[in-house]
């Protein structure tokens, strides 16, 4: 079908190509003669012409052929302008999600008092938002201690950075990888500040501190991704 109607087209061109020479030499003859040709003469030189290439059929079925090619580009460019449009508004989506997560995050950084509340939440919405800027640590081993001689050698709850170790702020880390004053994200507990240090806690390990020792022996020991915040 394609096949014929592409030889139809080719015909119905090479008609027009066939008007065109002929009025190309109509010209000439009138320059030549210094006399107007008349239209009806033309008309019928074109139509004397254009019946030997082409059957009233023909002229259909190539015309519906054009029509069928010039809708189907219709068709194409108005996809094409949808797919843009598409792909310019999810763009500005992205660009007012990225400008969200960074205005959640020096949110976040700015305010100690919003920090603290995501510690040892389970609903914690700045979750991405800290992954997306933060540095990821890898994979650490989390324990639990508390300000008791068991776990903490003496009992005075006094952090090597000399603050007073508090539930939902105070970790103990390794300083050689994470700086004492750092803030941390635990993935599932919340942000904590790098506060402390202990004998064991070396390379990806991190100490959490609990309130009672009831509590570190409780939750034992867990696995969970650690971000670094700026
Ligand atoms: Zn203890």
């Amino acid at each position: 079908m394609t096949t014929t109607l592409r030889k139809h087209a080719v015909k119905l061109l090479a008609a027009a190509v066939a008007i065109s020479s002929l009025a190309t030499v109509g010209a000439a003859a009138v320059s030549t003669t210094d006399a107007p040709v008349p239209t009806a003469v033309l008309t019928s030189n074109l139509n004397s012409t254009v019946g030997n290439a082409l059957t009233s059929d023909e002229v259909l079925t190539a015309e519906q052929a054009l029509n069928k090619a010039k809708a189907e580009a219709e068709a194409k460019e108005r996809a094409e302008a949808a797919a843009k449009a598409k792909a310019e508004a999810e763009a500005k989506a992205a660009a007012q999600a990225k400008q969200q997560s960074e205005q959640a995050y020096s949110a976040l950084l700015n305010d100690p008092i919003a920090a603290k509340t995501v510690a040892y939440s389970s609903s914690l919405t700045a979750d991405s938002v800290v992954k997306n800027n933060a540095t990821s640590l890898g994979n650490y081993k989390l324990t639990f201690y508390c300000p008791c001689a068991i776990c903490n050698g003496n009992d005075s709850g006094k952090t090597a950075s000399g603050t007073y170790a508090e539930e939902g702020r105070t970790i103990a880390v390794d300083s050689s990888i994470i700086p004492l004053g750092s803030r941390v994200y635990i993935d599932g507990y919340g942000v904590f500040i790098a506060e402390d240090t202990g004998g064991a806690i070396k390379s990806n390990k991190i100490d959490v501190f609990v309130g009672s020792h009831e509590r570190a022996y409780d939750l034992g020991v867990s696995y969970a991704d650690v971000y670094l915040l700026a």
